[in-house]
């Protein structure tokens, strides 16, 4: 990992309010952490970007979790890559695991979305990971492989440095039930080994998040893993207490 600077990203999900919101860049200000060792993103709902964008350090990227997979039109409630980008959004979640289930996105949409956001620059976090099913059926790499193949070829020498990918294993997300170091690590290293086989270089300078149910306790052996660069965080996000003890096993 030496050549590649970790991210530590939250996603709030379907949570905060503006008063949590503020309350949360104010005791992140305060927080004592290494600013130059990780790179620090919150991925707020659509409403709350403006605002984050406004109260945010300089330091703090300014992330939102989906977009619309159109540029504009006859798309109700959809918001585009390009209003994310007018109202300050620097990075885009694609592929949530919860967005694939309820809101039944395909590999081909999670491909239409990458497009769109990088056709504003946007960093882009895609999303990979198996089921509890699927792992216990040994599917894992069949479906990492899939999800992969739908959008890797977008990933270029230009934009590696904002393209990510996070592996987070559906049955340990918000579970409390961790992937294990090693069962991380294996994971990464067959990603960047698929990815190697299109691009040697490109692979060594992707950043490969980890997430589900990471906190302080656990983070710290996970960001050890040499693939593994930095962690996606969900529930342990909603305040910047937990979020910054996180930040600073990195
Ligand atoms: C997530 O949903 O991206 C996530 C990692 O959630 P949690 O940390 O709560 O498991």
């Amino acid at each position: 990992t030496m050549m590649r600077k970790l991210m530590v990203a939250g996603n709030w999900k379907l949570n905060g309010s503006q008063v949590m919101l503020r309350q949360w860049l104010a005791d992140y200000a305060e927080s004592a952490a290494d600013r130059e060792a990780v790179e620090v993103a919150l991925c707020v709902p659509y409403v709350y970007v403006p605002v984050l964008k406004e109260l945010a350090a300089a330091d703090v990227t300014v992330g939102a979790q989906d977009l619309s997979a159109h540029e504009k039109g006859a798309h109700t409630g959809e918001v585009s890559a390009a209003m994310l980008k007018d109202v300050g959004a620097e990075l885009v979640l694609v592929g949530h695991s919860e967005r694939r289930q309820d809101h039944f996105e395909s590999d081909a949409l999670v491909r239409e979305k990458c497009q769109q956001a990088l056709s504003q620059n946007l960093t882009v976090v895609v999303c990979v990971g198996e089921s509890r099913q699927q792992r216990e059926t040994d599917k894992t790499f069949v479906v990492i492989k899939q999800q992969l193949d739908a959008f890797s070829d977008l990933i270029t020498a230009d934009n590696v440095g904002r393209f990510l990918v996070a592996y987070e294993p559906i049955w340990a997300i918000g579970t409390g039930l961790t992937a294990s170091a090693e069962q991380a690590q294996e994971v990464h290293q067959f990603i960047r080994s698929q990815l190697a086989a299109k691009d040697v270089t490109m692979a060594r300078q992707i950043r490969l998040l980890y997430g589900g149910s990471c906190k302080g306790s656990n983070a710290f052996e996970l960001f050890s893993m040499p693939d593994v660069d930095g962690g996606l965080i969900g529930g342990a996000s909603l305040t910047a207490e937990d979020f910054m003890a996180i930040c600073r096993e990195a």
